[in-house]
């Protein structure tokens, strides 16, 4: 979609060449080609987020496709990355804009993959570090921000990605405590291809609107992507690695009940 380089330095504020201006101009036509064609299909343009010193031409590219195509419903989405410390705050504020503008907020809410090499950047270069203090204070916000989404579920549109179980059953619990449907039309849960089924599978057995995100790509663009996954589903501190508690757990459940079976057959 977009050099890399080239979102580097409009974040950074630096001044494009002739030739550069022109390239920022096509990437732009490019993401306008892609929703307008969503329009048409009546399907949902998530935009990600990544590392935050890319950050600053995504949210306007971002925030005018949602200004253009979100008026009567949230077909782009924004990613806010809850382990950023200000991101409250910019959800809040992303709101404002979208109120005073007439356009849905589409929120796709995540807690944030580039921890580390944000903290090691900040160091390096020695700005404060941009995410939170603390694991608690990441999941915090992430409640915190699906709550005030489904609060102010008029004016947007929720996609909460999530693994974590505690998280996705707030968010259960928030739609019963604003008085919507399991499955109201502006919410949805994601997770990933292959990761936290029992989560995915439970909730779209109970009623709720589910996404599993399908990665998918030139091999080169994609194994960092799965390289990320992995390291998430070895990180203790997730919950990745409950899933294969929970798989070996049924496994030994289903092996003993085949033997019961088997016993029973004898009568
Ligand atoms: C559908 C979907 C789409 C996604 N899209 C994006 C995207 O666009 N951009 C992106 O960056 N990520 C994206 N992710 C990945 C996501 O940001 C998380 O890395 C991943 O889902 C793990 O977090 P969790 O909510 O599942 O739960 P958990 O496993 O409970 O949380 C782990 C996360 O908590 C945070 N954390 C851990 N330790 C600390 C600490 N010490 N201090 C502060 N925070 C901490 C980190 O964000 C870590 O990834 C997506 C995930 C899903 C499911």
């Amino acid at each position: 979609m977009a050099h890399f380089d080239l979102l580097t330095k409009i974040h950074a504020g630096e001044k494009l060449s002739e030739k550069e201006v022109a390239a920022y101009e096509r990437v732009k036509a490019r993401v306008d080609m892609i929703c307008a064609e969503a329009k048409r299909k009546d399907v949902s343009v998530l935009i990600d987020a990544e590392e935050t010193w890319i950050q600053k031409p995504v949210t306007d590219i971002t925030r005018d496709m949602m200004a253009k195509y979100n008026t009567e419903k949230a077909l782009v989405f924004y990613t806010f990355q809850m382990y950023a410390h200000s991101m409250l705050g910019h959800l809040k504020e992303l709101h404002a804009d979208a109120k005073e503008n007439n356009y849905r907020l589409g929120a796709k809410l995540v807690r944030g993959a580039y921890m580390e090499k944000e903290a090691e950047r900040a160091q390096e270069m020695g700005y404060e570090n941009p995410i939170q203090p603390s694991k608690e204070a990441t999941d915090r916000d992430f409640d915190a921000a699906t709550e005030y989404c489904i609060q102010y579920i008029e004016d947007i549109g929720l996609f909460a990605g999530s693994h974590n179980e505690k998280s996705n059953y707030l968010v259960t619990l928030y739609l019963e405590k604003y008085g919507l449907p399991r499955d109201d039309r502006r919410v949805y849960f994601g997770q990933l291809y292959g990761m936290s089924d029992h989560i995915s599978f439970n909730l779209a057995n109970a009623g709720y609107n589910v996404i599993k995100y399908v990665p998918y790509g030139p091999i080169k663009a994609t194994i960092p992507y799965l390289m990320r996954r992995a390291n998430e589903n070895t990180s203790v501190k997730g919950q990745s690695s409950r899933e294969l508690t929970l798989i070996k757990k049924e496994m030994q459940r289903r092996k003993e009940a085949k033997k019961e079976f088997a016993h029973q057959d004898k009568f």
